[in-house]
């Protein structure tokens, strides 16, 4: 029933948010929010050696960047060790695991023999079926008894069924010798625990799948629905490494792109909907499903991602917008935009959000209201301020102080003063956005002057006539 669906994120915290990560998050939890489900957090946090608090506040924090919300609090897979140690117990009680005395030095040579003899490596237990009586007083490993024979079959709603012959499966040890649960054990029993009914991960846990399915079949439990998916790679169709670029999802909103059209490359990244590039949140939660999901490795593609980024800032909610850049600005590290400029940047976003791809971008469109006066111009605005220019912007500012201050006024007064220089608006515009903005490049000159009003523009204009 749907609102028994419950799918998790279960990050190992040894480093940042990646972007194959971020990927498997937003699955799981466009899974479960688009079907009322749950979506929860658990922290695999059992390699003590490599987890650090660090690299579980990254996660959290590039999560909430990205706007994936977990229900609950975040749960903490070492804190819950005596509970998998408890069901390997039972499994002990109940004869499905067995006490394995045997000794690292016994397991080498029962393969090196194997080796030589030409059989398979896997290691056989001579404790599987000893009698009790026989045990010695030595340090012992609990582990699982393998099915011997037949199959084990996974239904993978990516994959397919995926079929395993049991004498490939060896005893695993579900506690080692000092009574500490191993990892596999971990994840089958929080995701009992949890209620997890579909686990979404990568498909570098296929082959865990088949081994953990020993663990719920011995306990009888539920076999989640498994869905494997395909890593991502590079556009080159490799493995993405490093030298594709960022890895990191924090990397990317230290970039500036927004939140939302990452998730719209992110669900792209592997699952796909008809032909459908651009769509909100609200689609992407109708319309996520296992069956959409790729078979083959998606390749991350910059070029996507910024054209998505793209259009989702250009459609963004202007307050929405603003609230977002003034939080990019402070996970960047980058100076704040004051308080007295912030009525001016939301007057601005109307104009600027449209072809900008970051939020720098964005920002260095908006520059003209983000300075002030005076407006130090830059080399080449500089030389469109040249005397003969100023000597022009001098004499239009009479015809601006009493037009109306709307976009069809302003044009009609700008080509008429042109018209009366003999000269085309092309020609005034060089001079106007080195005086508005001090940059060549900039908006549009109405724009500018749109945002700035008349006040501002006029004195600009005379401060750079003067
Ligand atoms: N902790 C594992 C990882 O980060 C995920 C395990 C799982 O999803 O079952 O790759």
């Amino acid at each position: 029933m749907a609102q028994d669906l419950v799918t998790r994120f279960a990050p190992s915290p040894t480093g940042f948010l990646h972007i194959g990560g971020a990927r498997t998050a937003l699955f799981n939890w466009l899974y479960a929010r688009g079907r009322g489900g749950k979506f929860l957090l658990r922290i695999e946090d059992t390699d003590r050696a490599r987890s650090t608090p660090e690299a579980t506040q990254a996660i959290l924090d590039g999560l909430a960047w990205l706007g994936l919300d977990h229900d609950g609090e975040p749960i903490s897979q070492f804190a819950r060790a005596d509970r998998h140690a408890e069901v390997a117990n039972q499994l002990l009680a109940e004869g499905k695991a067995y006490k394995c005395f045997s000794t690292q030095d016994e397991i080498a040579a029962f393969r090196d023999a194997a080796r030589a003899e030409g059989r398979s490596t896997l290691f056989h237990s001579p404790w599987r079926d000893a009698d009790p009586v026989t045990f010695p007083d030595l340090p012992y490993v609990v582990r699982i008894k393998a099915p011997q024979d037949g199959e084990t079959v996974i239904r993978d709603q990516v994959q397919g069924d995926v079929t395993i012959r049991n004498d490939q499966l060896d005893d695993m040890v579900m506690l080692r010798a000092d009574g500490t649960p191993v990892y596999m054990l971990a994840v089958v029993v929080d995701d009992h625990d949890m209620g997890v009914t579909h686990v979404i991960r990568g498909d570098d846990h296929l082959n865990n799948a088949a081994r953990q399915m020993m663990i719920y079949d011995a306990m009888g439990w539920d076999v989640p629905t498994w869905a494997h998916i395909p890593l991502i790679h590079g556009a080159d169709g490799k493995k993405l490494s490093k030298r594709h670029g960022a890895l990191g999802a924090q990397e990317y909103q230290a970039m500036g792109y927004p939140a939302a059209g990452m998730r719209n490359y992110l669900a792209r990244l592997g699952w796909s909907h008809g032909d459908d590039e651009f769509f909100t949140d609200a689609q992407a939660k109708e319309w996520f499903d296992l069956g959409g999901i790729g078979k083959s490795p998606a390749r991350f593609d910059v070029k996507k991602l910024e054209n998505l980024c793209g259009q989702h800032m250009a459609q963004a909610d202007d307050a929405a917008l603003q609230h977002e850049i003034i939080a990019f600005l402070a996970a960047a590290g980058l100076p704040a935009i004051t308080i007295s400029r912030q009525d001016g940047l939301r007057a601005a976003l109307p104009y600027v959000k449209e072809r900008s791809k970051t939020f720098p971008e964005l920002l260095d469109k908006a520059h003209f209201i983000l300075t002030e006066r005076p407006i130090a111009p830059d080399d080449k605005a500089a030389k469109a301020l040249d005397p003969v220019s100023r000597g022009i912007l001098s004499q239009l500012t009479p015809h601006l102080r009493t037009v109306r201050w709307e976009r069809d006024a302003l044009e009609a007064v700008l080509n008429d003063f042109a018209a009366a220089q003999d000269t085309k608006f092309g020609k005034l515009a060089g001079p106007l956005r080195a005086a508005l903005a001090g940059r060549a490049v900039t908006p549009s000159v109405f724009d500018m002057m749109l945002v700035l009003g008349r006040e501002e523009t006029l004195a600009r204009l005379e401060e750079a006539a003067a």
